[in-house]
């Protein structure tokens, strides 16, 4: 391979900056460069490199990155690159590698073999109950904040017992909590995401052999979007690389968007302090986007302090103008969105070429139904997930009782779902049982046959069920248990029945939810099929099972191959590339979102837009409604500060295609004038637009959660009108005989109708 020709593609498609970066001699190195200028085509090529050219085995290679997918893209590349595989190369998340060790090791971690991972959820709900056996009032004590605080303690790298001040309260408080969850969590083999990261330091850095094992093997560790690691992680690949090894970071401070989780932008600085003759390399040209859209990021980015600065340009064409488009409402502008989707899917785009990137999950929903109603195919990325829907969760933790019977959160869930008549009362019984006896609440219910009184008989037939099930598992292919105990716990049954009665009630609509339900259940045992035999480090199918569902539920899975457009937060979005790239819902308050408002620091809500703006190659669609419904209440949203701080000339105010007149009749908040008036939102105008009176005021109250009935139509529906045709509906106002609807209609523009004369036709 040494031969120049043959090793030349490793090379050729990368500039001069770049290539030096590949084929650099083993020197600790940071390449820090913005969005798109190839970091991680230059991580993969230099995996490539270091094996092809330089002889390094994969064995003494550890890469990290971001996410599971991205760990699998880049081994598939490396292997293209290579021509051969690299199974033995590490690469994985921190999450996956520090499982991985874990595994491996779990003596010398002081861990059960058979300890299993407690995500986020199941995390929050032990929480929960803990601060219900200590008698916290839980009003003052949100199991969400208490989780937070625990998890941010190990992202510092402290134990319960290492508080040696105790602090006021407060502190007092949580430190209690903290310490009966980790006791818990040690009894019953439970280790959540942080804990995975902190038990895998503590590993290497306690256990000598550990280290010098690790020490050994990775001669080469290379990280990708270095800028979010946290002051574990920093501390972990310190450990791992030590006197020896060579580390190969590559990062962007411009796209820290995980400052709120505890990643510190400052390790970026911390490295050149810590690896001694750390060589910096920068990368300028930005492969990625149009000029446009390059501007628009830089211009926006420019605001921010502290910039490490980098200096990004293309030698591609400008490309076309960003489109900002002022949605009425939310409906309005999925609609918006729905309608360009379609545009550009009649030109040269495939579906998985779009994406609609939002700030927070829950504003998919409305999304995901005009895309449903407009027969677009979609996945969600990290958004309702797989492995953490409802069905797929009460499946998992039966298969995690049967597997082992002291896990409480399992146990819980289990009794639950479906329900073994074992209510509230006596569940509270059992836990004090529990409590008092030290021990799990199977052990407890083990204990004493006849703890409660009449329901015992139910709470044994649970149990005698459980272990039957175990017995039938026994010896039998993963597939066949996960099967085995879908049917034996009766949870199948459970949503066959909910099925059917939803199918009545409904007529359709709600029996497709219940039909994906059972459809979620198959696919459950199709994905066990993977696991028949223990892995290349040797661990059983079932933990491995349940590691890979705990560990790829943050990323959520596409349905098998389809081409289908792509949802996402831009949270999920970092480090991806789509031809067309919508950012919704950039409203003050929600994008940047209102903690940051209220605090006054906008500069991570800046670096997630930055990071949404350089998703773009060709086009880019930014838009905000002027009315949304947040959390059951309508609210009047001002533009998000960030449009205005993208040059203007860039942007160019879009209309929907009909080129419609706008609402007038509310609250002033219309706009004025028509087509493309971008200079609107130019930064050197005092607000935004004149005479729109709703932008300037505060985000207020405009109506209660609850919403009268408006014969069965729903807003964002569609409707056809004996007159005026087909159309969208933007908006109810009054009720009873009163009651006027407003519609968008694709011919006859904006009417406001009263709805009992209106005869309107649903579609
Ligand atoms: P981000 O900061 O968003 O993670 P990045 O710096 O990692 O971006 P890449 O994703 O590696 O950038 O590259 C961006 C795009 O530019 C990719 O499509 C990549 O294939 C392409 N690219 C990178 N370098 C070159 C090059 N020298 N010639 C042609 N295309 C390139
Ligand atoms: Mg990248």
């Amino acid at each position: 391979m040494n031969d120049l020709a043959e090793v030349g593609h490793l090379v050729r498609q990368l500039n001069d900056a770049q290539k030096e970066a590949v084929t650099a001699p083993p020197d600790h190195r940071l390449v820090l460069a913005g969005a798109g200028s190839g970091k991680t085509r230059v991580l993969v090529h230099r995996i490539a490199w270091l094996i092809g050219v330089e002889r390094v085995s994969p064995l003494s290679i550890l890469a990290v990155t971001f996410t599971n997918k991205a760990a699998n893209e880049m081994r598939g590349r490396i292997e293209q690159l290579l021509a051969m595989p690299v199974r033995q190369l590490w690469v994985g998340t921190f999450h996956g590698i520090a499982h991985r060790m874990l595994r491996l090791h779990w003596k010398e971690a002081r861990l059960r073999q058979d300890f299993q991972i407690l995500d986020s959820d199941d995390q929050q709900r032990l929480v929960k109950r803990i601060i219900k056996q200590l008698d916290l009032p839980d009003d003052q004590w949100p199991a969400k904040m208490v989780t937070n605080w625990i998890n941010s303690q190990k992202e510092e790298g402290r134990r319960p017992g290492s508080f040696d001040d105790m602090g006021d309260f407060t502190q007092r408080a949580l430190v209690r909590v903290y310490t009966a969850y980790h006791s818990t969590c040690e009894a019953q083999g439970l280790v959540d995401f942080a804990e995975l990261l902190l038990r895998a330091y503590e590993l290497c850095r306690d256990h000598a052999e550990v280290q010098a094992h690790y020490r050994r093997k990775f001669r080469h560790v290379l990280v990708d979007e270095f800028q979010d690691t946290n002051t574990l992680q920093y501390l972990w690949l310190k450990l791992l690389v030590g006197d020896q090894g060579v580390l190969f970071a590559v990062g962007d401070d411009d796209q820290s968007v995980y400052g709120w989780r505890g990643a510190k932008v400052e390790n970026m600085i911390k490295l050149q302090r810590e690896f001694a003759g750390l060589e910096i390399v920068r990368l300028e040209q930005n492969y990625r986007s149009t000029g446009t859209i390059l501007k628009a990021a830089n211009g926006l980015i420019e605001r921010n302090t502290g910039r490490l600065g980098k200096n990004l340009w293309t030698d591609g064409s400008d490309g076309a103008p960003i489109q900002l488009y002022a949605a009425f409402n939310e409906y309005d502008e999925a609609e918006f969105v729905v309608q360009r989707i379609k545009d550009h899917l009649n030109g040269p785009c495939r579906h998985a070429d779009l994406a609609v990137l939002y700030r927070s999950n829950a504003q998919s929903r409305v999304m995901e139904e005009m895309l449903i109603r407009g027969r677009v195919p979609y996945r969600i990325y990290g958004g309702l997930r797989f492995f953490e829907r409802m069905e797929v969760k009460d499946a998992l933790a039966w298969l995690r009782l049967v597997h082992n019977r002291d896990d409480d959160v399992s146990f819980e869930r289990a009794l639950a779902t479906p329900p073994q008549g074992v209510g509230a009362t006596s569940l509270d019984k059992l836990r004090a049982a529990a409590r008092d006896g030290g021990g799990s609440l199977w052990a407890a219910a083990r204990r004493d046959p006849t703890l409660l009184g009449r329901t015992s008989a139910k709470l044994h037939q649970f149990l005698d069920k459980v272990d039957r099930l175990a017995d039938q598992a026994r010896e039998q292919p993963l597939a066949q248990v996960m099967d085995l105990v879908i049917n034996g716990s009766g949870l199948r049954e459970h949503y066959q029945k909910g099925a059917a009665t939803e199918a009545r009630a409904s007529r359709g609509a709600g029996s497709d939810q219940a039909e994906a339900r059972l459809e979620n259940l198959d696919e459950l045992v199709s994905a066990a099929r993977s696991f028949e035999k223990p892995d290349e480090d040797g661990v059983e199918p079932v933990s491995a099972f349940l590691a890979h569902a705990a560990l790829e539920a943050g990323e959520g899975q596409a349905t098998a191959g389809e081409d289908s457009v792509q949802l996402m937060t831009l949270h999920s979005a970092k480090g991806l590339e789509f031809p067309v790239v919508f950012i919704v819902g950039l409203e003050n308050g929600l994008f940047p979102s209102m903690r940051a408002v209220e605090e006054g620091n906008l500069e991570e809500e800046r670096r997630l837009c930055y990071v949404g703006i350089t998703r773009a190659r060709q086009q880019l669609y930014l838009s905000y409604a002027e009315v949304r419904r947040i959390h059951g209440v309508e609210q009047i949203g001002m533009p998000s500060p960030f449009i205005k701080e993208i040059p203007s000339d860039c942007l160019m105010e879009t209309r929907p295609r009909a080129g419609l007149l706008r609402p007038s009749s509310f609250g002033g908040a219309g706009s004025a004038g028509g087509g493309s008036n971008a200079s609107r939102y130019g930064s050197g105008g005092g607000g935004y637009g004149g005479g729109t009176g709703g932008y300037t005021a505060p985000p207020r109250r405009i109506h209660g959660a609850s919403t009268p009935d408006y014969g069965g139509l729903k807003l964002g529906q569609r409707v056809s009108h004996a007159k005026f045709g087909e159309g969208v509906i933007l908006s109810f106002e009054g009720e009873g005989e009163r009651a006027q609807v407003e519609i968008r209609f694709r011919d006859a523009g904006n009417k406001r109708l009263l709805l009992g004369l209106a005869k309107l036709q649903p579609l």
